[in-house]
């Protein structure tokens, strides 16, 4: 692979923070994963699909046509061209995209959508790409490959911040929450890739975590 840098890790371990600052400074292109699960379930939520029930969310896979664009200074992603960057960020989208990722048919469509992104990328001069799976599955030749973490509640209180101060008690146990889901699931579960570097960002600043 050319320049593809993958950066893995639990939800909150400073991934997006970190991906985009990288991006920006190296001037390559950048693609957060995750939001794309989060587009996937924010379009099944909004057909009233049952997203605990695994059959019917791989029934309707195919019909949301979901668009990413790369730019780690302004990132953009749709859904059937409705700008979608807020809402999948919201309490009933977080709530629901552990089971929709966990289904094998979610994660071929956009393991699909993912590769073709990252050969464009590619040809733009590389790309840094998030999620949970990406040194592992999707990108397991990557060149250099990152895991991240932090103690929950470090994490929590960043995700919190983010949130514009929601609850920390409550987001740490969101976290955990879905930490355990991702982890366990059967298909393409959280893991630290061969040959990735592992940095536990807990007493790192943003700054300091891009710089390693
Ligand atoms: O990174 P973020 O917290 O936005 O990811 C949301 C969810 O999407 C994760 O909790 C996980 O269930 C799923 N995900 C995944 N594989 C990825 C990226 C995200 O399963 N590569």
């Amino acid at each position: 692979h050319a320049l593809v840098v993958a950066i893995d890790g639990p939800s909150g371990s400073g991934k997006s923070s970190t991906s985009r600052g990288v991006a920006a400074r190296l001037g390559l292109r950048y693609l957060d994963t995750g939001a794309m699960y989060r587009a996937m379930t924010w379009w099944m939520l909004r057909a009233g699909i049952d997203v605990h029930d695994a059959g019917a969310v791989a029934h309707r896979v195919d019909e949301a046509r979901i668009e990413s664009g790369t730019d780690p200074l302004g990132p953009t992603i749709t859904v059937d061209g409705v700008d979608v960057a807020e809402a999948i960020r919201g309490e009933d989208v977080t709530g629901s995209v552990s089971p929709v990722s966990a289904v094998p048919e979610v994660r071929a469509r956009l393991l699909q959508l993912q590769r073709d992104i990252i050969a464009d990328g590619v040809r733009h001069g590389g790309i840094v790409v998030e999620g949970r799976d990406i040194g592992s599955v999707v990108v397991p030749d990557a060149p250099v490959k990152v895991y991240l973490t932090a103690d929950a509640n470090a994490r929590a209180l960043r995700r919190a911040a983010e949130e514009g101060g929601s609850d920390v008690t409550a987001t740490e146990a969101s976290l955990l929450a879905r930490d355990k889901i991702d982890s366990g699931r059967a298909v393409s579960p959280l893991v630290m890739a061969e040959g990735a570097v592992h940095i536990d960002t807990t007493p790192y600043s943003l700054v300091e975590v891009v710089d390693q």
